[in-house]
């Protein structure tokens, strides 16, 4: 079975879109959260998502835009609450009020977490990846950081496929993963996606400019 992994969308559909014409063909796709946030396209995001009933945690962001809820977020990603907000269908809203923090597919041989397993709201870089993260499953998925990065233990594998619409590890094309759950092999994928699409619409929408400048910094 060939799983897609993606993570921290962030309303940026073009990079979306280019994630989906690059993913050879997968099995099921799995999103580790953060739909939303940030970039100008939320309900476009959440509509491919659940229109493909993609399994999906939720993200801080996602769960702050449920709750109005922005106070702990910078001037940035508090915008891009408020922006969501405002541009969310009620169907939409109802879909990432339904997202819950921690799930299991695939029989529970994969297990989705936002952040960490013991709280969905920590980051866990590459560097703190550790087989003591699983319990259980062959693949965790982890988001969160917007850092690609994957480790292979004998007790399984742990993953962040990486952020599709926001990378943050100095590469600015769009990141995701595609897992063989039988060979247990990962494979990370990049793909660039036309980032002046992105910045334009940043600004129509009256986003703050630094949204669309760390996007092709990839920071
Ligand atoms: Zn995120």
């Amino acid at each position: 079975m060939r799983l897609g992994v993606i993570s921290d969308v962030h309303g940026n559909r073009p990079a979306l879109e280019a994630v989906f014409s690059d993913m050879p063909r997968v099995d099921m796709l799995v999103c580790a959260g953060d739909v939303v946030g940030y970039n100008p396209w939320p309900e476009e995001c959440v509509a491919a998502l659940a229109d493909r009933e993609v399994p999906t945690v939720s993200g801080n962001h996602d769960r702050a835009v449920v709750s109005g809820t922005s106070f702990r977020f910078n001037q940035m990603a508090a915008a891009g609450v408020e922006f969501a907000r405002k541009k969310l269908s009620q169907e939409s809203m109802d879909w990432l009020e339904s997202l819950p923090e921690y799930r299991t597919v695939a029989d529970g041989r994969v297990r989705l977490v936002h952040g960490h397993p013991d709280d969905p709201d920590r980051y866990t870089y590459p560097d703190d990846f550790s087989p003591r993260l699983l319990s259980g499953e062959d693949l965790l998925v982890l988001g969160h950081t917007h850092v690609q990065g994957y480790e292979q233990y004998e007790a399984g594998i742990v993953l962040n496929p990486g952020s599709v619409g926001q990378p943050r590890d100095g590469d600015p094309r769009a990141a995701y993963a595609v897992v063989d759950l039988d060979a247990l092999a990962v494979e990370t994928h990049r793909v660039e996606y036309d980032i002046e699409k992105v910045a334009a619409r940043v600004r129509d929408a009256g986003l703050p400019h630094s949204i669309a400048s760390r996007l092709s910094e990839g920071r």
